[in-house]
């Protein structure tokens, strides 16, 4: 398992506001969070970034998108709308290399984002 904050919560070595699991996924509120509802969704496989992800994870990020629009509907901003976000490399603001899917709600959400 992946030595980052993320790899550690998926393996329980670092607690967090978990609010989904399988086998395969994790999701867990933000710790800072930017919306009122801020939910991370990731694979417990560590892959450090979206460009780090081959063919043979076609069905995992597929999951990783089911498990988002899940966690929304729980979350109860599935029909007043919410925003998915992968932040890839430093330059588009990724901390935390492990890949994560953010879910963010509960606001209105502007575009283009920031
Ligand atoms: P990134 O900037 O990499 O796309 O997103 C990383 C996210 O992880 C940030 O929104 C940050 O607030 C969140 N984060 C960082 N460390 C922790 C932590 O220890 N626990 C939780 N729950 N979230 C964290």
């Amino acid at each position: 398992m992946s030595d980052t904050i993320f790899g550690k919560i998926a393996s329980g070595e670092i607690s967090a506001d978990v609010v989904y699991e399988d086998e395969d996924l994790v999701a867990f509120r933000d710790i800072s969070p930017q919306a009122p509802t801020h939910i991370l969704v990731i694979p417990r496989k560590p892959i450090p970034t979206l460009n780090d992800a081959s063919p043979e994870d076609a069905e995992l990020l597929g999951r990783l998108l089911l498990a988002a629009a899940k966690v929304a509907q729980q979350a109860g901003i599935a029909e007043g709308g919410y925003r998915t976000v992968i932040n890839c490399n430093a330059g588009a603001g990724q901390t935390v290399f492990h890949l994560h899917l953010h879910v963010l709600g509960g606001r209105p959400l502007q575009w283009p984002p920031g």
